[in-house]
């Protein structure tokens, strides 16, 4: 059974500098592709995200995909960071992209990795934030086709990607021991 890692450098064939062959590199106790030709090492790092729990009067905002994957499916807005991009200015970015407000004060929760399944399929880093206040009307744009505000103490059987429901499982704990 191939790592995630194998999975992921068997779409990479061709150094993305020079176009030459690239070849599996021994570094460490792994391997890393690189170009004999120009010396380029294509490391692999998790792509990171930035998601918002918005909580209001006990309910967390939801929103339903639009898009594939999950499409149809309830999700926690967010979205990938940008190259070089803050997360909280990511956050802010993409709670205006997806629902038209802006978010203010968004509070750090946790972090986990993830399996974005695309072709390549991707490796995430997922941060998590908790988020109360915000100004705008919220409206559900770009990938977002509907929004909902869901009981904590219910929420959907089914919920795109498993970083969710262990952010809300995580957020919930947090919040019986007053640490949010
Ligand atoms: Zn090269």
């Amino acid at each position: 059974m191939p790592s995630v890692k194998q999975r992921i450098q068997s779409y990479f064939r061709f150094c993305p500098h020079c176009g030459s062959r690239s070849k599996l590199h021994r570094v460490h106790d792994t391997h890393e592709l690189h170009c004999p030709k120009c010396g380029y090492t294509f490391w692999m790092n998790s792509k990171p995200t930035a998601s918002a729990l918005i909580i209001r009067n006990g309910k967390v905002l939801l929103t339903k995909r639009a898009i594939s994957p999950f499409k149809g499916q309830w999700d926690i807005p967010g979205g990938f960071l940008d190259v070089h991009e803050d997360p909280i200015t990511g956050l802010q970015r993409e709670m205006h992209e997806e629902l038209g407000i802006r978010v203010s004060k968004p509070k750090f929760l946790s972090v986990y990795v993830g399996m974005y399944p695309s072709t390549p399929p991707q490796s995430t880093l997922n941060l998590y934030y908790v988020v109360t206040k915000y100004t705008g009307t919220l409206k559900p744009q770009d990938d977002v086709a509907a929004f909902a505000w869901q009981s904590l103490r219910r929420l959907p059987k089914k919920l795109a990607f498993g970083n969710n429901r262990q952010a809300l499982r995580d957020f919930v704990k947090m919040t019986k021991r007053n640490i949010v």
